[in-house]
């Protein structure tokens, strides 16, 4: 690994990593390199602390119970919180929403504070969300629909310093009746769309690849393959 390596973390893949999730680090690898960069994931299991060094950082979702063991992993060792502190970026799928949140209650009802990136709060829902989720982002730097799979019981409450990702077109978002998908606070921006959410949404990829280099823009790649599952998620 050379210096001018990127390095993308991919956060406790071990017990947030349920949903192919890690897929997500895949992608930026690949859009990485397919650019000319030299790129490698760091896996950081349960077993490790969290380096504040890297350059982004994605975290997958995960079951209750998992999402937990994460939880108190992410406290005591805080280096997602300090990256997330300088302005790396930070992609959060599902459970990670929940985490990053000041709190959220499992499907039991028992209320576990969370990491506090993220100005949410979570409960569960009495019905859970799950099907093919579509919206339209409400970020500036990203115009194309998001496309996703959502699969959760937790609606999440967003407070005054947590944006909405995008407006809901299809499906059912973060699930607490205001229409709104996903959240954005600084550096941080959480979906609970799966699928891995990047594959299915190149301009959100390349949204987090500006910010982990520091650059306005990135060279287009012309992906058919990308653009015809894209056409084929948002039909579906
Ligand atoms: N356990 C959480 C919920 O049901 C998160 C699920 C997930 O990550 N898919 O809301």
């Amino acid at each position: 690994m050379s210096e001018s390596t990127v390095r993308i973390g991919l956060v406790l893949p071990d017990v947030m990593g349920t949903y192919g999730d890690g897929g997500n680090a895949v992608i930026l690898r690949q859009r990485l390199r397919m650019r000319g960069h030299d790129a490698e994931i760091v896996e950081i299991p349960l077993t490790e602390p969290v380096p504040n060094s890297l350059d982004v950082y994605t975290l997958g979702g995960a079951e209750d119970s998992a999402q937990r063991l994460a939880t108190r992993h992410l406290q005591r060792y805080p280096g997602l919180q300090e990256a997330a502190g300088r302005g790396a970026p930070v992609l959060a799928i599902c459970a990670a929403i929940q985490v990053l949140g000041h709190w959220y209650e499992t499907s039991s009802g028992e209320r576990v504070d969370g990491v506090g990136l993220f100005d949410v709060t979570t409960s569960p829902q009495d019905k859970r969300a799950i099907g093919e989720v579509a919206t339209q982002p409400l970020v500036p730097g990203l115009s194309q629909p998001l496309t996703g799979f959502e699969n959760h019981r937790g609606g999440t409450k967003l407070g005054g310093d947590a944006k909405p990702l995008g407006r809901v077109t299809k499906g059912v978002g973060n699930g607490v009746g205001d229409g709104l998908e996903g959240v954005v606070q600084g550096s941080v921006l959480g979906t609970y769309m799966h699928g891995p959410a990047l594959a299915r949404n190149p301009e959100l990829a390349d949204y987090l690849l500006c910010r982990a280099l520091g650059v306005d823009s990135l060279p287009p790649l012309d992906l058919p393959e990308v653009d015809q599952l894209r056409r084929e998620r948002l039909r579906a």
